[in-house]
């Protein structure tokens, strides 16, 4: 330390006690920036010898560049001496004798001694702490840039994980519909494997009694021969295979148009046609079939005139429907044929006074191959019903019935316009 000796009071001698252990620098300027003590540990750090610092000006201790501004801070300081710290917040650098340079922090403190304005200056050599804010700061970058690349990496596998589960849907979609297609076809053999079986099965049934018949009137023609007195029971034999011969191809009818409707071979081929030309035309046809005694009564309601309509399709729904109400009821019995124009299509009623439909069975009657219970003793396939259903729904028609069993049964078609 330089010079604070002599004759020093217990106070001084405290202070310069302080001055001197102090591992903190501490120098005391004049106002001007004249160095007027340096404790030991200020000369150590900026390597000077003892009593070389004193005065000689700060700036000595200030790396050239910033000596000139510090001038001017001083001259500002002087201005408003108050303590403040320099060098917080921002790099404030200091010089050693050899020239080397390093980051300081500063605290002036202005005080008066002996009336005289001095400054005291704290000084602290902050190269270790900047390194370690240094290392902190590249640390937190990299952690900020390893942060980021995490995140773009993340990102990344994102995209692809969605892509993949894309990818894998729409895999799981084709698989689905090839499987759904699979099941469905397998479906449709097996049902067509069923309706074989219930084909077979139910030609051999419905198919004997009308070849028996057949082949005991051909033995009988063959036995009345040309005899003129056996003339009208050969005719009536000849009649009676004609009959079973319609029978029989009508049922295979049935059955090859199941099998085309089914197969989506047939069609919906409207025409324009003249609907009560049209249905009396098939009430002709089929009051031919008519049992003993039985009357088929047609009533055409509101002229009804052209229609587009497909005509096969109209003319097997009737022929249906009146050959039902035909067989299922007894001789000497009405049916009425109802046939009105309606504002969204014409409504055909059928109603004959036959056997009826037990109500246990009515809400099976549309189903492929079904006979009421009260039925089987009457010659049928079980496949007309569910034939004309198929047939409207191709035209976009409506099939309903009311029946009340050993009373009669109403069918009622809406065919749309
Ligand atoms: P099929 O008459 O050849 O047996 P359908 O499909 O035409 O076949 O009719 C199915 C069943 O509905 C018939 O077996 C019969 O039991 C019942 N059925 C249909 N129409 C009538 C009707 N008009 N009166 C009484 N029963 C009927």
């Amino acid at each position: 330390m330089s010079s604070i000796s002599g004759n020093m009071t217990v106070g001084e001698k405290t202070f310069e006690a302080i001055f001197n252990s102090c591992v903190e620098s501490i120098l005391l300027t004049d106002r001007k920036g004249v160095i007027l003590l340096a404790n030991p540990e200020s000369e150590r750090l900026f390597g000077y010898e003892p009593d070389e610092l004193p005065g000689q000006s700060v700036e000595v201790l200030i790396p050239k560049p910033k000596q000139a501004s510090h001038k001017n801070h001083r001259a500002d300081f002087n201005k408003n001496p108050t303590p403040r710290k320099m060098g917080v917040g921002r790099d404030l650098r200091a010089v050693k004798k050899d020239g080397t340079e390093f980051p300081i922090e500063v605290s002036l403190n202005p005080t008066e001694i002996n009336g005289e304005g001095v400054i005291i200056c704290f000084l602290i050599d902050i190269t270790k702490r900047k390194k370690i804010e240094e290392a902190l700061q590249k640390s937190e970058e990299q952690l900020i840039t390893y942060a980021a690349q995490l995140e773009k990496k993340v990102e990344d596998r994102t995209q692809e994980l969605k892509k993949a589960i894309g990818t894998l849907e729409d895999e799981i979609k084709v698989r689905k519909k090839a499987e759904s297609e699979a099941r469905q076809s397998l479906e449709k053999e097996k049902e067509l494997n069923e309706l074989k079986t219930r084909f077979v099965s139910m030609a051999s049934h419905e198919f004997r009694t009308p070849l028996s018949t057949i082949l005991s009137s051909a033995s009988l023609i063959n036995k009345y021969n040309n005899n003129p007195e056996f003339e009208d029971k050969r005719e009536k034999h000849v009649e009676r295979i004609k009959n079973n011969v319609n029978d029989l191809t009508s049922i295979l009818n049935d059955f090859l148009s199941l099998d085309k409707l089914e197969a989506g071979k047939i069609q919906n081929n409207p025409e324009s046609i003249d609907i009560e030309k049209a249905v009396e035309e098939i009430v002709t046809d089929l009051r031919q079939t008519c049992k003993k005694g039985q009357n088929i009564d047609l009533l055409l309601k509101n002229a009804i005139g052209s229609y587009i309509l497909d005509k096969a399709i109209l003319r097997h729904v009737i022929q249906n429907l009146v050959s039902n109400a035909i067989k299922y009821s007894p001789e000497d019995s009405v049916i009425s044929i109802v046939v009105e124009k309606g504002k969204k299509g014409i409504h055909l009623n059928v109603k004959d006074q036959g056997i009826g439909i037990p109500e246990s069975d009515q809400k099976h009657l549309f189903e492929r191959f079904f006979r009421a219970h009260n039925s089987t003793h009457i010659q049928g396939t079980g496949l007309g019903l569910n034939l004309v259903k198929k047939y409207l729904e191709l035209i976009g028609g409506e099939i309903s019935f009311e029946s009340s069993e050993g009373k009669g049964s109403t069918f009622k078609v809406f065919l749309p316009n």
